[in-house]
């Protein structure tokens, strides 16, 4: 069940950890270019995929579909910070562009 209390938690405690303040307002993209050892890339991923997250002991990668709007990459990066720091069901997200609920994971991540 999606608990929108615990779900703004960990927003606060993410932006806490990347030495971000509670309400200001962030540059996603250069944040996530600090975090290390991420690997961001910005690729046309196609009409269906929004963005990627791929995560192991060893690996961070996040892509992100290139072709979107400025707006709509914003969000997507957002919601693969969610895959990459607080989802625990799988090292491997392909995401889709359509907003319309998925899976109880895809719109904690949202
Ligand atoms: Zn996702």
């Amino acid at each position: 069940m999606l608990d929108k209390l615990d779900l703004s938690t960990k927003a606060q405690e993410l932006r806490e950890l990347l030495g971000e303040d509670a309400n200001s307002p962030v540059d996603i993209f250069s944040l996530a270019n600090q975090i290390d050892g991420l690997t961001l890339v910005f690729y046309p991923l196609g009409e269906n995929i929004s963005g990627m997250c791929v995560r192991d002991n060893e690996i961070k990668l996040i892509a992100i579909n290139s072709t979107m709007s400025y707006g709509r990459q914003r969000f997507s990066l957002a919601h693969e910070l969610y895959h990459l720091y607080f989802d625990d069901e799988s090292g491997f997200n392909v995401c889709s562009k359509r907003l319309d609920p998925k899976s109880e994971n895809e719109k904690c991540a949202d």
